[in-house]
C-alpha cells in the first residue's frame, strides 16, 4: 500500500512540473453580514440568476430524500442530466464564451476594487513580497489572513461557527473520483465518505465542489444533495484566484455555478477560494455573482498528509489537540470550521479515524446551520438542514454539565460513552490559536502552500488525464 502511494505521488509530482507551466494560463447598501439578504448587485432576484439553465428537476427539493430514506447505498445512476457544452475540466476556462461575456456585462465594475492581478513564481508560489502587508489595502488573505474586506458592501468572510461547541463539518475538492484502476484507492472514492457520514448518524456537511468534478462525476453530486449535504462552489479549475484577471475570475465562478445548477438544480450563495487566496477584487466579483466567501479556522493539513509533506503523527496531533482542548473546557470562545478534503484515500481515512472522536465533543452541523442561515441557495428556501446532532442550547448544556458532574462524583469511568455526549462549557476563555495559523496553505511563510498547490494541481491533472481518456 505504501509502495503504491509513494509511486503515485511521484507520478503526480512529475506531472505537476508539466502542469504548472501548462495550466497557468454607490448604491452600496449591503452592510449586513447575513448572506441570506439581498445585494444591490447581480444575483438579487433568483431565480433570475441562471434561470435559463436546464435543471434535472423542476424543484431541486424533489431530489432531496426524507431522513427515513437516507441509507448507506451504492451510487445510483445519474438522473435527468445533460451537462454538455462545458469547458475542458481542470483547465482555465475560456473568457470569450458568450455566456461568460453576458455575466461580465451584468457586473458593476465600478464597484470592483482596482487591486493588481497577483503573480506567481515559476514554482507556482504566490508573490507577496511587493504587497504592502502593513496597510493591507485589499485585504489579501494570503498575505495577512485578512477576512474583513475594505470594501464596505462586502460582508466579512465566514471562518468559524459563532457558538462554542459547534463543528461546521465540511470538505473541499469533491466530488472525489479515482480515475485509475488502483483498487486500494478506488474504494475511497465517493460514495465512501457520504456513506460514512450516514453511518455516523446521518451527519450533514458542507461540500465545496470543484466545477470540473461536478461535470465529470454528477451522480456523486446528486447523491450528496439527496443526502442533505449543502453544496458550495470551489471554482472550476482550482487556481490561485488573485492571480487571475477579472474576466478569468468570472469564468471560473460561472462554469462552476452552472455545473452545480445543471447537476442538482441549485445555485450556491457560498464559495471557498482555493488555498484561501482571496482579496477584495476577488471578493467583489464573487459577491456580485451571488456568493459569500467561506474560509476556515482549523486547518487539518490533511492535504499535506496526502502529499506526504507532513507526517501522520503531526496531523493526528492536530485532531487530538482539538478534541482535548474542548474536552478540557478550554475551547469556549466559538465553534469551528475545519479545513478537510474529500480528495484522496488519506483524507477520507482521517475523517474515518477522527470524526467519531470529534462527535463526542462537538455538535456536528453543516456551516450554514452553525451561522443560522437557512438560505444557502438562490432558489427559494428555506432549506432545512436536518442535522442528526441537535443543537444544544446553553440551558441544556448547563443541565448536561450538572448531570455529568453528578455522574463523575459517583463514578469517573464511562463519562463519554455516548456518541453525542457533550463536555460542559465553563468560564475559561483561553484563546488558543491553533496550529493552522502556522501552516495555512497559501500563507507564504508556511513553505507548504506550494506543496499543497502542487499536490492539488497534480492530483487533479492526473485525474482528468484519465477522465478525458475515459470520457472520450
Ligand atoms: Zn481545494
Amino acid at each position: 500500500m505504501y509502495l503504491t502511494i509513494s509511486l503515485s505521488s511521484t507520478l503526480l509530482f512529475t506531472l505537476t512540473a508539466v502542469a504548472t507551466s501548462a495550466t497557468n494560463d454607490e448604491q452600496v447598501q449591503h452592510q449586513s453580514s447575513d448572506s441570506s439578504q439581498t445585494s444591490p448587485y447581480l444575483a438579487v432576484s433568483s431565480p433570475a440568476w441562471l434561470a435559463d439553465i436546464k435543471t434535472p428537476f423542476e424543484d431541486a427539493r424533489s431530489l432531496a430524500l426524507s431522513e427515513e430514506d437516507i441509507m448507506v447505498r451504492p451510487l445510483e445512476k445519474v438522473k435527468n442530466l445533460q451537462l454538455t457544452n462545458f469547458p475542458p475540466p481542470m483547465r482555465a476556462p475560456p473568457v470569450d464564451d458568450p455566456e461568460v461575456q453576458a455575466v461580465i456585462k451584468q457586473l458593476d465594475w465600478s464597484q470592483v476594487p482596482d487591486a493588481p492581478v497577483r503573480t506567481a513564481t515559476p514554482d507556482g508560489e504566490l508573490n507577496v513580497e511587493s504587497y504592502n502587508s502593513e496597510e493591507d489595502p485589499h485585504c489579501w488573505w494570503s498575505s495577512t489572513l485578512c477576512k474583513t474586506p475594505k470594501v464596505n458592501y462586502i460582508p466579512e468572510d465566514i471562518s468559524y461557527c459563532p457558538r462554542a461547541g459547534d463543528w461546521g463539518l465540511n470538505y473541499d475538492d469533491g466530488p472525489y473520483r479515482v480515475w485509475s484502476d488502483d483498487e486500494n484507492e478506488k474504494e475511497y472514492e465517493e460514495p465512501r465518505l457520504y456513506n460514512f457520514l450516514i453511518e455516523q448518524g446521518k451527519l450533514k456537511a458542507t461540500l465545496f465542489y470543484i466545477g470540473s468534478n461536478v461535470m465529470t462525476f454528477p451522480e456523486a453530486a446528486q447523491r450528496a444533495f439527496s443526502d442533505g449535504h449543502t453544496i458550495c462552489s470551489h471554482t472550476w479549475s482550482h487556481p490561485y484566484m488573485t492571480t487571475l484577471t477579472n474576466e478569468q475570475i468570472v469564468s471560473e465562478l460561472y462554469w462552476t455555478q452552472k455545473a452545480i445548477k445543471e447537476a442538482v438544480g441549485v445555485t450556491p450563495k457560498c464559495w471557498r477560494p482555493p488555498f484561501g487566496d482571496i482579496d477584495d477584487r476577488v471578493r467583489a466579483i464573487a459577491w456580485q455573482m451571488g456568493m459569500r466567501s467561506i474560509l476556515w479556522d482549523r486547518d487539518s493539513n490533511d492535504w499535506a498528509l496526502a502529499a506526504q509533506s507532513i507526517s501522520a503523527n503531526t496531523v493526528n496531533g492536530y485532531f487530538k489537540e482539538w478534541v482535548e482542548l474542548r474536552a478540557a473546557d478550554q475551547d469556549n470562545e466559538h465553534g469551528h470550521i475545519p479545513l478537510q478534503h474529500e480528495s484522496s484515500n488519506h483524507t477520507i481515512m482521517l475523517t474515518e479515524k477522527w470524526l467519531p472522536n470529534i462527535q463526542k465533543q462537538f455538535n456536528i452541523v453543516p456551516i450554514h446551520e452553525c451561522i443560522g442561515d437557512s438560505s444557502p441557495y438562490w432558489e427559494d428556501g428555506p432549506w432545512e438542514y436536518k442535522s442528526a446532532n441537535k443543537i444544544i442550547d446553553e440551558a441544556n448544556r448547563e443541565q448536561q454539565r450538572e448531570e455529568e458532574e453528578d455522574e463523575n462524583e459517583s463514578s469517573n469511568s464511562d463519562s463519554d460513552s455516548s456518541p453525542n455526549s457533550r463536555i460542559a462549557i465553563g468560564s475559561n476563555n483561553n484563546k488558543t490559536l491553533s496550529k493552522e495559523h502556522q501552516n495555512i496553505p497559501g500563507t507564504p511563510s508556511s513553505g507548504v502552500s506550494l506543496i499543497h498547490s502542487i499536490f492539488i494541481d497534480s492530483t487533479l491533472l492526473f485525474s482528468f488525464t484519465f477522465a478525458f481518456i475515459f470520457l472520450n
